[in-house]
């Protein structure tokens, strides 16, 4: 599916930023928020010179709050990014190069424990600002696996959930070299989110999708 999806859309250049700490910023930015609303906020941010790591630490919440407002969840995004930066400098000494030399595992642990911070944010981090062989998952992941039965039904949500669409991830790339990984969960994750963009949202609309062909193969299976 993975290879189709590459042969139909192509490289995807993810994720959208300039800079490692962007990509942070638009992790916390686009929970449960469009793209759109996030650009807007990206952009309040550079106007006001806070698109680093400097800035951000040197704005009031406040004043954080106001600039990302375009967002939405201000009372819980701002402190969060906040907590992050503190974070950085408590205990990476001010520095994310630090940060990115650390293990991916004991890495995540302590992005887990950040307020505001689920698994999809912590390895939407670990994968596009850090470059760790992480997998992300999503909603749009969930569905599709869910309506081309390679999992069952969950709650979204969910940890479990989300750890077994990981799992999903991981065992389809696991004869790769690992070298590759992290390029492969790079592509693939954004292969996701456009055909779910494209097709695969809360009701699916499977013409002209370049996975119905599994669905297809899927049925002609069946007793
Ligand atoms: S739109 Fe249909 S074919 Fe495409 S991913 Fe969703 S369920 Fe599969």
């Amino acid at each position: 599916m993975h290879e189709w999806l590459v042969t139909a859309c192509g490289p995807q250049h993810w994720w959208p930023a300039n800079t490692p700490f962007e990509v942070i910023l638009g992790a916390y930015l686009t929970q449960n928020t469009a793209w759109k609303a996030v650009e807007r906020s990206l952009d309040n941010l550079k106007r006001a010179g806070a698109l680093t790591l400097e800035g951000i630490r040197a704005l009031p919440v406040e004043r954080l709050r106001e600039l990302i407002r375009p967002s939405g969840f201000v009372t819980r995004k701002a402190p969060a990014i906040k907590a992050f930066v503190a974070l950085v400098d408590d205990q990476f000494a001010g520095s994310l190069k630090n940060m990115a030399a650390t293990p991916a595992d004991p890495l995540r642990a302590r992005l887990l424990a950040l307020p505001g911070v689920g698994p999809e944010t912590a390895d939407a981090i670990l994968l596009y600002a850090f470059g760790k062989a992480v997998p992300v998952a999503d909603e749009y992941l969930r569905r599709i696996a869910e309506r081309h039965r390679l999992l069952s039904p969950a709650p979204s949500h969910n940890r479990k959930g989300y750890d077994a669409l990981t799992r999903l991830t991981r065992g389809a790339f696991a004869s790769d070299p690992p070298a590759s990984h992290a390029g492969l969960y790079n592509e693939f994750h954004a292969l996701v989110v456009a055909v779910g963009k494209a097709h695969c949202g809360r009701k699916a609309n499977c013409d002209g999708c370049p996975l119905a062909g599994d669905l297809r193969r899927d049925a002609d299976q069946k007793p």
